[in-house]
């Protein structure tokens, strides 16, 4: 490929552009369960507009976009505010969960640092069902990574009890999520913070993929457990605007209970030929348009919008749960939010995966153990009698050795 001598014309590169998306995964019309959130068409269009907006500035550059700034900082407000931050809590907005997660890390190993602890080899506690990004982070620091097994009871939470036995003068950073990616379960984070309290360590809340949803859910009257700052020994808190609270990708918060801890993130530097730089997060330049799309979308929907959608989300996933057991799975544990896995007793989930996929549905599956996954928006309540029907010719398919080729299930 090379680039073309002469500019095209924008109006042929834009066809082309629309063209190559016929070949992706439907979304638009409710048919993928992964990757995507789709809230409906208002909040689609409040994004563009927003985002472009301000497209073009800068967040590195609070002082030249005081704009940015203030939209930040409300940003996190709000989310403090959902999250049960005490007085004096903070945080900031980054490009996503893995970026989020990173800086938590961070800002916990140089408090570790700061304070004494650890001497050698910090190490990160975290259930088996925790999501991969605290692995990356850690091989970024050379920090070890302890996974613990869940527990055994069917439950698919961290077991704190276990964690706790994890931990060692080197621990860093514990860590619970609310709710873990492939089970969809929100872990005990009370009994997590007991234990980590016990034994003095950070205790992290990976709400990437609840963090703007189970507040929502628990206002509709779900009974979500606490999971977020009421918790007293929860330090930071990573979640994400570009999951569950619908804003344009590039947008996640990092919080932190105190400005005391806090202050361990930002990274400033003097010592070279250009001017002093402070930056927050691992971002020089900071795209301007995730903030404000995140905070027009923030206050376009207000509370009220949020759990609108949230209730739908909740009310879709209970109308699978039904389905599916109707058909013959089983469900992982107890979901609360929008994501859910089930198991069917008598045939893989993985063969049941590529026969759903042949009938047009992109969805995702879970290997601990081998499960259907779905994570679900407000769109596919649409859709949900469609899938159902889809998934029951599957598995009569699979039943009668009728499968098709393997389809792998990845990521990448
Ligand atoms: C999505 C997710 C992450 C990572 O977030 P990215 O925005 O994909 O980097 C981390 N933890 C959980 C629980 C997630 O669902």
């Amino acid at each position: 490929m090379k680039m073309p001598q002469a500019g095209l014309e924008w109006r042929d590169v834009r066809a082309e552009m629309i063209a190559r998306g016929g070949g992706d995964a439907a979304w638009r019309d409710g048919r993928t369960a992964v990757y995507v959130f789709n809230a409906g068409e208002d909040v689609s269009h409040v994004q563009h507009e927003a985002y472009g907006l301000y497209m073009a500035e800068n967040g590195l550059g609070p002082l030249a976009f005081p704009s940015l700034a203030q939209m930040e900082k409300e940003v996190i407000g709000m989310g403090l505010d959902l999250l049960h931050g005490p007085d004096g809590a903070t945080g900031a907005m980054t490009s996503g969960g893995t970026d989020s997660i990173t800086m938590a890390i961070k800002t916990a190993r140089d408090y570790a640092r700061a304070n004494g602890t650890p001497r050698e080899g910090a190490n990160i506690v975290l259930a088996q069902s925790a999501h991969l990004a605290f692995d990356k982070a850690a091989h970024l620091m050379d920090i070890a990574i302890r996974r613990v097994p869940l527990k055994t009871d069917g439950s698919y939470e961290a077991d704190p009890a276990a964690m706790g036995e994890a931990c060692d003068a080197s621990t860093i950073m514990m860590v619970g999520s609310a709710p873990s990616f492939p089970h969809g379960i929100i872990d005990p984070i009370a009994a997590l913070g007991d234990v980590a309290a016990k034994k003095n360590v950070w205790l992290h809340v990976d709400a990437c993929v609840g963090g703007y949803f189970a507040p929502f859910a628990r206002m509709n009257g779900v009974p979500v457990p606490p999971f977020d700052f009421e918790v007293p020994q929860v330090h930071s808190m990573s979640a994400d605007l570009h999951k569950y609270g619908y804003c344009a990708k590039g947008a996640s918060t990092v919080l932190f209970r105190s400005e005391e801890i806090y202050q361990y993130m930002p990274f400033d530097m003097a010592g070279w030929s250009g001017a002093p730089m402070k930056t927050p997060t691992l971002a020089g330049t900071r795209p301007g348009g995730a903030i404000s799309a995140a905070w027009a979308v923030m206050n376009t929907l207000g509370v009220a919008g949020y759990r609108e959608k949230q209730g739908l989300v909740c009310e879709t996933r209970q109308r699978i749960e039904e389905g599916v057991k109707r058909i013959g799975f089983e469900i992982l544990g107890n979901p609360m939010l929008g994501l859910v896995a089930f198991r069917h007793p008598n045939h893989h989930a993985f063969a049941i995966y590529g026969e759903i996929y042949r009938r047009g549905w992109f969805t995702s599956v879970t290997k601990e153990p081998p499960s259907l996954h779905l994570m679900l928006s407000p769109k596919h309540a649409d859709v949900v009698d469609d899938y159902l029907a889809d998934l029951e010719a599957s598995v009569a398919t699979v039943a009668g050795g009728l499968a098709g080729p393997k389809v792998e299930a990845r990521y990448s």
